[in-house]
């Protein structure tokens, strides 16, 4: 079953498109109709439709405007935009807006909208997979380094721009070059992957971890203050620590992080201040005796 979602003002366009899916000679779709550009935009943020049938003219706005505001909300359903004969270069602006496919009124055939829509799908899943290479860590699944740095210097943006608290952790596991020397690299690799997925299931959708170093990862909280960054950085730690990973059948080890806190605007205003900040207090986490989390800003005598 393949949900598509149709966003057209024009009712009638909407029958046509409707008449042509009961031509189609494979698959089964379930179709939903959207009129009105608000209402287009918030079904498809839901995530619940395989590809979406998008019309130029909505109204006031336009679907050029819809895609973009779209993609600038995650979105990654395909798109296919129809265009009317006289509208000169839109269907190349769709795609530019992140379109993955146009069709121009009028002449659309049941069988062309059946490719059409199939080939978005498809074209859809390879920039996915394109998407994840170029921004994941390939042993842990986390951001790479250089997302890491990409979303860091957005959220800085933004923050000042709205004047919102951002948090950075940065945890790094406690002892690591013991395992390696002790069970091997790949025993090492187990363990980071596990210590990772523990950390990642502990934090919430909207916030970030990436992997910015062999053992380090730091996760990037958006509207979070220091105190309650500082409670997320306990979890994750504790997450860590909740039982010994299992590197290899039967064979574990316990394993503890340590965790340094800073935010903006209480540890500077700007990333690389926030990231100086949140790595002294790593570094003070770890002479406290690791397994722990440090907020920045402490007197180096607390204990
Ligand atoms: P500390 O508690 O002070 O952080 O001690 P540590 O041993 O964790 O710190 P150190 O920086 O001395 O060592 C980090 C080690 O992490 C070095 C390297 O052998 C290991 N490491 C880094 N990246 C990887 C990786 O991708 N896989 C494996 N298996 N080991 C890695
Ligand atoms: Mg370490
Ligand atoms: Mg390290």
């Amino acid at each position: 079953m393949t949900r598509v979602l149709v966003i057209d003002d024009d009712r009638l366009q909407w029958k046509l498109v409707q008449a042509h899916f009961k031509n189609f000679q494979v698959g089964t779709y379930e179709l939903d109709w959207s009129s009105t550009y608000e209402d287009g935009l918030s079904r498809l943020l839901t995530g619940a439709y395989e590809v979406c049938l998008l019309d130029y003219r909505l109204g006031e706005r336009d679907g050029l405007q819809l895609i973009r505001e779209a993609a600038g909300a995650g979105c990654r359903t395909p798109i296919v935009f129809l265009t009317a004969e006289s509208s000169g270069n839109v269907d190349i602006q769709a795609m530019e807006a992140g379109a993955l496919d146009y069709l121009v009124k009028g002449e659309i055939s049941p069988r062309s909208l059946e490719r059409s829509l199939r080939y978005a799908r498809k074209l859809g899943e390879t920039l996915e997979a394109l998407r994840r290479l170029a921004t994941r860590d390939e042993l842990t699944g986390l951001l790479n380094r250089r997302e890491y740095e990409r979303i860091l210097a957005e959220e800085e943006d933004r923050s000042r721009r709205f004047g919102n608290s951002l948090a950075l952790v940065i945890i790094d596991l406690d002892h690591f070059k013991a395992v390696n020397d002790t069970h091997g690299h790949p025993a090492g690799d187990a363990v980071l992957k596990e210590a990772s997925r523990r950390i990642a299931s502990s934090i919430r959708t909207v916030d970030r971890a990436a992997r910015i170093g062999g053992e380090e990862i730091a996760l990037i909280l958006v509207q979070t203050d220091r105190a309650s960054a500082q409670e997320v950085a306990q979890r994750a730690i504790a997450a860590v620590g909740s039982s010994p990973i299992e590197f290899s059948p039967g064979q574990s080890i316990p394993v503890t992080a340590s965790a340094g806190v800073a935010a903006i605007p209480a540890d500077g205003g700007g990333a690389s201040e926030l990231f100086a900040a949140a790595d002294k207090a790593l570094y003070l986490a770890k002479s406290r005796g690791r397994n722990r989390a440090v907020p920045a800003g402490e007197p180096k005598a607390a204990t």
